[in-house]
């Protein structure tokens, strides 16, 4: 399969749905994104990298960064972690307080803010044990060495305009702490979520550094274990269901894929045993997940067959 051909049509067949729609502005610094900006990068376990478009510019992956948070905590505290958070779709949005008041400050998964926020404190905790209590540092160590680009880097700007506006986030930590699922102070816990929040990298850096998720936990090309192939195989498991919040019921039934994205408008999508496929389009449907980047991917899936329930339909 020519995936460089794929890429470069998927960017000329994207064109008409840029600009299109709105970017995220409930974070300030957000707003300034371009939303006629489209970047698409494929890894593949045997090291190929292909790109197209603004591959290769920076954007905020924003909730993406839940799953490498989810990585740390599972490496850190395995299956315990269940016992602080569920592992099912919400069918809310991502900043939802209702359910979480009906399930005891248990949040249904680790990719709603919720969750992530308890993610967020199992890191906090985990830096305080160790000699290097920098837990944001620790985070951005982490997603640099799995880049293999010691530039990807926190935004200030964006973690200080989050921390400015955060408040359904201030509202859910206190909430949880409430409920005894803190270990932390709240403040503590959502300096770290909002720094890793505002990671900023580029689609290539993010292609590459999922890739451990395509090779069952393993990074294919140092060779490193990650996490253990089953935790791989579950995170997956969680993309595919938790991935895109109450949209991921439509995002499995067009790209059929795992599948993690961000309000910065970044998907990162894993094809399990081949490849990682990280989009970048800042326009947002009204789930909060990028709308180009959405239709890049069901054109990916269907161009190369890839999801994982067989063939999909999207003209191609
Ligand atoms: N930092 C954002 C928030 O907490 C992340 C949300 C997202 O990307 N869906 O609101």
């Amino acid at each position: 399969m020519d995936l460089k051909k794929v890429l470069n049509d998927i960017v000329h067949e994207i064109k008409p749905e840029l600009g299109v729609a709105k970017v995220a502005d409930y974070i300030p610094a957000l707003a300034k994104a371009d939303s006629h900006k489209f970047g698409i990068a494929v890894t593949t376990v045997i090291g190929e990298t292909f790109q197209a478009g603004d591959a290769k510019v920076p954007f905020s992956i924003q909730s993406v960064s839940k799953l490498f948070t989810l990585t740390l905590a599972l490496r850190e505290v395995g299956d315990g972690l269940w016992k602080r958070l569920g592992r099912e779709p919400s069918g809310n949005p991502f900043n939802s307080l209702v359910q979480l008041e009906r399930e005891n400050g248990v949040p249904r998964n680790p990719f709603i803010n919720a969750g992530a926020i308890v993610v967020a404190d199992v890191i906090v905790s985990a830096a305080k044990r160790s000699r290097h209590d920098d837990p944001a540092g620790n985070i951005l160590q982490f997603v640099q060495t799995l880049a293999d680009d010691p530039k990807v880097r926190i935004d200030r700007i964006i973690a200080k305009s989050e921390a400015d506006t955060g408040y359904r986030n201030v509202a859910l930590a206190n909430f949880m702490k409430s409920f005894g699922n803190l270990e932390n102070e709240p403040e503590a816990v959502l300096e770290t979520y909002f720094k890793q929040c505002a990671i900023e990298m580029n689609c290539v850096d993010l292609s590459r550094a999922a890739l451990y998720l395509a090779n069952f936990g393993r990074d294919p090309l140092t060779g490193d274990r990650i996490v253990k192939s089953e935790q791989a195989t579950r995170i997956n498991a969680i993309m595919m269901t938790c991935g895109h919040y109450d949209a991921s019921g439509e995002f499995a039934f067009k790209v059929g894929l795992p599948g993690k994205s961000g309000v910065g408008g970044g998907i990162i999508v894993v094809v399990p045993g081949k490849m990682t496929v990280a989009v970048w389009s800042p326009g947002l449907n009204k789930q909060g997940n990028s709308h180009a980047g959405t239709i890049a991917l069901e054109l990916f899936a269907a161009k190369t067959k890839s999801s994982l329930f067989g063939t999909t339909g999207r003209k191609h």
